[in-house]
């Protein structure tokens, strides 16, 4: 049985519930317990806040977590990340009241700073060789400026709306994060095992939401150009059409490039696009 540690409740619990149901893991309760076992997988997960993660993995009371990248650098402790999720995306910014004149770090010289991320800050501020005071508080960091607790924060930032309403600009980014999954140094070979299975199912999981399948019919003296665009997992499938001299290809087309490559496929005389999504790919 391996042992799964999540956010409780808060910006990352409802995906990572999410990724457990698309990898075919079905909890026996609903949320709003301290624990829950997946009835068709060994998995048991324990529901914690976000800070506590870390430690949990390295003390082994969990073998696995999920957190912010950003949660994980600050807390420092000895564990693997095994897998960036691509959820939770955000920055750990430095924000000042937008009043201020600000050109570059230079600025910061000397000033308060407010933040939760102390130990990130500090690293940051020591390697680039600037003296400023950290003030370190537990939440509500972006009201600090106001309320003449600090002359500047460092805060997570996703929208950047937050800061706007509370008459800040962002003026630095410190650490682009997304949500990972960490793991204990020392799992026994059995929890391994279940930990690869995981991944691969995660990885299914999260290659299929960035392809999609697709479908054309494109003249023969074309498929060759069509070929090129499309690589495919392995190569093209291609069908004869009824028609004589036409072909049906089936492929696979990857999100990043897809509008760009639909573009190409309309110059080489493809017709009847049709494209799908994929539920899960394993390649
Ligand atoms: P907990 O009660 O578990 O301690 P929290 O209030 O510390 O929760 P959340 O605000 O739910 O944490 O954020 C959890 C994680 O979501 C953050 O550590 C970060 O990785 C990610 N995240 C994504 N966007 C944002 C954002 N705009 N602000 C804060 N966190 C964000
Ligand atoms: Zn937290």
């Amino acid at each position: 049985m391996l042992k799964i540690a999540i956010q409780k409740s808060g910006r990352l619990y409802e995906d990572s519930i999410r990724l457990l149901k698309e990898c075919g893991i079905e909890l026996n309760n609903g949320n709003k317990q301290l624990k829950a076992v997946a009835f068709n997988f060994p998995l048991e997960v324990y529901f914690l806040r976000d800070d506590d993660i870390p430690q949990y993995v390295y003390d082994g009371v969990a073998d696995i977590g999920i957190v912010g990248e950003n949660v994980l650098l600050e807390k420092t402790k000895d564990i693997d990340l095994v897998y960036r999720l691509g959820f939770g995306r955000c920055r750990l910014s430095i924000a000042v009241p937008k009043a201020m004149q600000y050109e570059s770090l230079d600025d910061l010289r000397g000033l308060k700073i407010a933040t939760t991320y102390s130990t990130i800050l500090q690293e940051y501020l020591s390697q680039k060789q600037v003296n400023a005071e950290i003030h370190e508080i537990s939440g509500s960091v972006e009201i600090a400026p106001g309320i003449g607790l600090a002359d500047a924060i460092c805060d997570l930032v996703s929208s950047g709306s937050t800061l706007f309403t509370n008459g800040l600009k962002e003026v630095e980014v410190i650490l682009r994060s997304e949500a990972v999954l960490t793991a204990n140094k020392n799992l026994s070979e059995e929890k391994k095992q279940v930990l690869d299975k995981l991944l691969l199912r995660i990885n299914a999981v999260k290659t299929a939401k960035n392809n999609k399948y697709i479908l054309l019919n494109a003249p023969n003296h074309q498929l060759k150009n069509i070929f090129s665009l499309l690589p495919g997992m392995k190569s093209p499938t291609v069908v004869p059409l009824a028609e004589a001299g036409w072909s049906s290809v089936q492929s696979v087309v990857n999100e990043n490039d897809f509008w760009e490559v639909i573009e190409k496929l309309k110059q080489y005389e493809a017709q009847g696009i049709i494209v799908i999504p994929i539920e899960k790919m394993i390649v």
